[in-house]
């Protein structure tokens, strides 16, 4: 189901996305929003920040909890334009996030984005503690998966993250 503030969030998310591939980096792009107001909004800044750990939702996160003086984030939705990786959806559960919602599917794009084969962002969720986080996949999929590369393209060495 896609409501309304999906799809301007996840326009948003794409708009940061495009910024991040336009200073160097992966475009993928994330907001969060708590009370139809965002909180923390970032692009993947890896490269430019030498910080492995930088990707989009943990700069967002990050930002957020800058926000709100705090790091707990009930009721907040996190946004982002690629399925969040295993790092990522382990970050919003101990933000506390209670919705993470999503353009592109892992399956739409290279494997490139992520760090194993097989888990998946629903795994960790499942797996949780946190019994009140669901997940919506696949808001602006399409518009999302044309920022990546797809499954049978073949990227430079050089942008392979998980090589
Ligand atoms: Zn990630």
């Amino acid at each position: 189901m896609e409501r309304e503030d999906d799809i301007t969030y996840i326009h948003r998310a794409i708009e940061l996305a495009r910024q991040g591939e336009s200073s160097g980096g992966a475009p993928i792009g994330c907001v969060i929003v708590l009370d139809h107001r965002i909180i923390g909004e970032g692009h993947n800044s890896v490269d430019q920040l030498h910080d492995p750990t930088a990707h989009a939702e943990i700069v967002a996160i990050r930002r957020a909890g800058a926000t709100l003086h705090r790091s707990r984030f009930k009721g907040a939705t996190l946004y982002s334009t690629l399925q969040p990786c295993g790092m990522c959806s382990m970050a919003a559960i101990w933000a506390g996030i209670s919705r993470i919602v999503y353009g592109a599917e892992r399956d739409q794009v290279h494997q490139m984005y992520f760090e194993d084969r097989h888990l998946q962002t629903i795994d960790y969720i499942n797996d949780a503690f946190a019994d009140d986080l669901s997940l919506t996949g696949g808001v602006l999929g399409e518009a999302c998966a044309g920022l990546y590369y797809r499954p049978t393209d073949n990227p430079p060495g050089d942008e392979q993250a998980n090589k």
